[in-house]
């Protein structure tokens, strides 16, 4: 709790004591960039100013400006000037905050003009690029910052890429939306790196204390009123690369993207939902998500959570153990994994034992990255607590492997009895009905589709000329912005696989006979696989040939799973 204060007060301060030596510097009165390209201010205003300071513009309302202390939030809107240009961001122009300032400069003796709306990028063209390119303003970068995070906010961003271009000298910053990165939607020179990097370090109010750019480090930002609507918390990555850094900020939503309530919210296929719904009966046992990450596991590990709880009217003790998720259920009960202390498998591991002791009937157990917790999982799962986790792999088949490279032994990890299911799902982009394209159409203009066109008709046979390609991209899938829209895709498909393991399968895994495990699932047991719950996705156009093969299967491993579905006589 003090290291987080420290934190705080350390950032303030910091902040503080930069503010303040650019004012002092300066004479005390305020941002002036006489040298700076002044976009707004036209020069003829200029004349207009006190024999303090001839010939100079300055920005009233910057930090430590004549006009006092405004709030980050008001000031992203406003920029008055000295020779009494009123601007106001147009969408606020009424806003009575920022009219008020009128009066706040009257009592000061400076008589302001009528306000002026104006776009955003005015005002932060203002603060931004006169302050930094002048005084390597903090708060300039600022305004920018907090307005690319609202913006990003705003097309449901699930990751701010900034990436350093050392070549261009500059960074870029992309969105990533919908498992998919967008085109650079903002750049930031060379010179204002530094102090955007020094600004998102300072933005996070928990994490690392200092910035230190040899290091790799994580800041979360979790206080309210530095957060647009609906928006729980953000995570700020640092990353040391071979040259320059990169910055990787995830935000984490109040509710997550699923519209309805329950299980059936995620409009997972029918089979995979009712085994989920089985696994909520049981009293104990692990319940593990495999995926690779991406691909909305730890959404579903929230929603079947809420959906349990709804199920028996909130009378169960769920805890859980990890950083709070994307769509906080105000029912579990948190146990957060603290950050930055350099040894997060020790604070897991104590968390996990505080989790235990209020006695829970199902426990979260964040992605299992570390072999201690993966452990303590499997431990818990064995003293009659439903335990779910997640973990990163391809598919169900993979998941009690990964459990014994993490550190399980062997016999747990591949015990039947301990597992009450495995669970695997992919996050598919889908096509874009609009300009889809037929794949023996579009073949005959693209070697490389050509080249899958040749591979599904080797799997299916002339029928592969009937499945789809992405089209270039119409107003159905570009209407938002050309800059952001994915061209041909339009939203994802969630498809997945589901098996409950007995020791056969177990076993023949264990032995990695992995196509006879494979077999007696699909055979035997009747399993259906990603690439089996996914084909009609593929045969009616909502999933391409290229998605497919990058998110779900080749077509050689398909025609295997087909091969198999077909073993299946009808069962007893
Ligand atoms: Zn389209």
């Amino acid at each position: 709790m003090s290291a987080i204060e420290n934190t705080i007060s350390r950032a303030g301060f910091r902040l503080r004591f930069l503010g303040r030596t650019k004012a002092t510097a300066i004479g005390g009165r305020g941002v002036t960039f006489k040298d700076a390209p002044a976009p707004v201010p036209q020069p003829e205003r200029n004349l207009s100013l006190g024999p303090s300071a001839p010939l100079k513009t300055e920005i009233l309302t910057a930090p430590g400006g004549a006009l006092g202390d405004i709030e980050d939030a008001l000031r992203r809107n406003v920029a008055v000037l000295s020779d009494g240009t009123f601007y106001i961001h147009s969408a606020v122009i009424s806003d009575p905050q920022a009219r008020s300032l009128t009066d706040r400069a009257r009592r000061l003796g400076i008589n302001l003009k009528e306000p002026e709306p104006v776009e955003l990028s005015v005002i932060r063209e203002l603060y931004g690029t006169a302050a930094t390119k002048r005084i390597d303003n903090a708060e300039g970068i600022k305004a920018r910052f907090v307005a690319m995070i609202e913006e990003a906010v705003a097309f449901r961003t699930s990751d701010i890429q900034v990436k350093l271009n050392e070549e261009q000298g500059s960074a870029e910053v992309r969105f990533q939306i919908d498992g998919f990165l967008s085109g650079v939607v903002e750049e930031f020179h060379h010179d204002e790196l530094e102090a955007l990097i020094t600004t998102a370090f300072y933005y996070g109010d928990n994490g690392d204390a200092t910035p230190n750019p040899s290091k790799n480090q994580k800041v979360t930002v979790n206080k309210r009123h530095k957060l647009p609507p609906g928006v729980f918390s953000l995570r700020l990555h640092f990353a040391k690369l071979a040259s320059g850094r990169h910055l990787n900020i995830r935000v984490i939503y109040e509710k997550l993207a699923v519209s309805g309530q329950g299980l059936s919210a995620l409009g997972l296929p029918r089979e995979i939902e009712r085994t989920l719904l089985y696994v909520q009966t049981l009293g104990k046992g692990l319940l593990t998500i495999g995926a690779p990450t991406e691909h909305g596991k730890s959404t579903t590990l929230t929603v079947w959570l809420g959906d349990l709880l709804d199920s028996r009217g909130g009378k169960l003790t769920v805890a859980s153990v990890d950083d709070p998720p994307e769509g906080l259920d105000p029912r579990i009960i948190y146990f957060p994994v603290s950050d930055g202390g350099g040894d997060e498998v020790d604070s897991f591991t104590e968390a996990l034992k505080a989790s235990l002791r209020i006695a829970p009937h199902v426990v979260r157990v964040g992605e299992c990255r570390e072999g201690p917790p993966a452990r303590m999982a499997f431990d818990a799962a064995n003293t009659g607590k439903l335990v779910s986790t997640t973990i990163h792999c391809a598919g169900v088949l993979n998941i009690p492997s990964r459990y014994e490279e993490l550190g399980v032994p062997t016999l747990l990890a591949y015990s039947a009895e301990r597992h009450a299911c495995w669970y695997s799902q992919r996050l598919v982009p889908k096509l874009c009905p609009g300009c889809r394209r037929l794949l023996s159409e579009a073949a005959k203009k693209d070697a490389r589709l050509d080249v899958l066109r040749e591979r599904f008709e080797g799997a299916l046979g002339q029928a592969a000329g009937d499945l789809y390609a992405r089209g270039p991209g119409c107003d159905n899938c570009l209407k938002r912005s050309a800059k952001i829209g994915i061209a041909g895709i339009k939203g994802r498909q969630l498809i997945g696989e589901t098996l409950i393991p007995d020791q056969r399968i177990c076993d023949l895994l264990r032995n990695r006979q992995h196509e006879d495990a494979r077999r007696t699932w699909l055979v035997d047991t009747g399993g259906r696989s990603m690439a089996l719950v996914g084909y009609p996705y593929l045969l009616r156009g909502d999933i391409g040939v290229q998605e497919w093969v990058s998110y779900v299967a080749s077509a050689e491993d398909l025609k295997c799973d087909l091969a198999l579905a077909a073993q299946t006589g009808p069962r007893p």
